[in-house]
């Protein structure tokens, strides 16, 4: 990691009124939650078609024994690492106002983070389609499937976003808010390429914010709208900026 660009992004922190941070699969890589897309991810071993919405609702006993094999069997036991650390830290030190992820793992909050958007729901939770009942994760039975409602017996949904499901409403509003009133954009471990989400920082950029980005290679937003690039593992990158700052 370059000293120098570590040194401008943290005295742009430092200088900010507003400072939001917006994470994706890469900052949680280091817990040992893999990543959907790529080589190892998920989809390379498991079938998406669990998490089309159509499909699960015609055949919910079938996509749960994917789902929970996937989302459930290990990752409830995943634990926050560094770089998730960090964060909580720095919101704590009055750095970081806010943490809009994709991520639905849960792990800022188990970290400590208390202003968490998240952008594509959380695994933590399930929710009834029919009556709206919510669940922890940690308290279902998981060795009956599919998990259903104790109300009305339906059968309950991961409280995240499926393919062919909008963004939750009130998470789109806030994440959008942020491209106008964050003055600093963190982008964190994450590349660029799953929309909606991938538009927030190109808006913010728009909108005259300055991006730093925390990756471990160039990504879709390096040579378009990022303005200080400090190449390497979150963890190492954020623990690094908290001690400058
Ligand atoms: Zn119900």
């Amino acid at each position: 990691m370059d000293s120098l660009l570590l040194e401008q992004a943290v005295e742009k922190i430092r200088g900010a009124k507003r400072v939001v941070a917006f994470t994706g699969a890469g900052i949680s890589v280091e817990s040992g939650v893999p990543p959907f897309r790529g080589e190892n991810g998920i989809w390379a071993n498991h079938d998406p078609s669990c998490l089309d919405v159509k499909n699960f609702n015609a055949n919910p006993d079938e996509a749960w024994k994917e789902i929970r094999a996937i989302f459930y069997d290990h990752f409830l036991a995943a634990r926050p690492n560094a770089a998730h650390l960090a964060l909580a830290e720095m919101e704590k030190a009055g750095y970081l106002q806010g943490i809009i992820t994709q991520n639905i793992d849960n792990l800022h909050q188990k970290a400590g983070s208390k202003n968490v958007v998240e952008f594509h729901g959380s695994s933590q939770r399930l929710v009834c389609q029919t009556c709206g009942e919510i669940r922890q994760a940690d308290e279902v039975n998981w060795v009956k499937l599919p998990p259903r409602c104790e109300d009305c017996n339906m059968v309950l949904k991961p409280d995240f976003v499926f393919f062919g499901e909008a963004i939750p409403m009130q998470a789109h509003k806030q994440a959008s808010a942020e491209t106008l009133m964050a003055d600093v954009w963190l982008v964190i471990g994450t590349t660029g390429e799953v929309m909606p989400a991938a538009s927030l920082p190109v808006d913010a950029k728009r909108n005259g914010k300055t991006i730093i980005e925390v990756n471990v290679c160039p990504s879709n937003y390096t040579d378009t709208v990022t303005d200080i690039f400090l190449e390497g593992k979150a963890s190492e990158v954020l623990k690094a900026i908290m001690k400058s700052l």
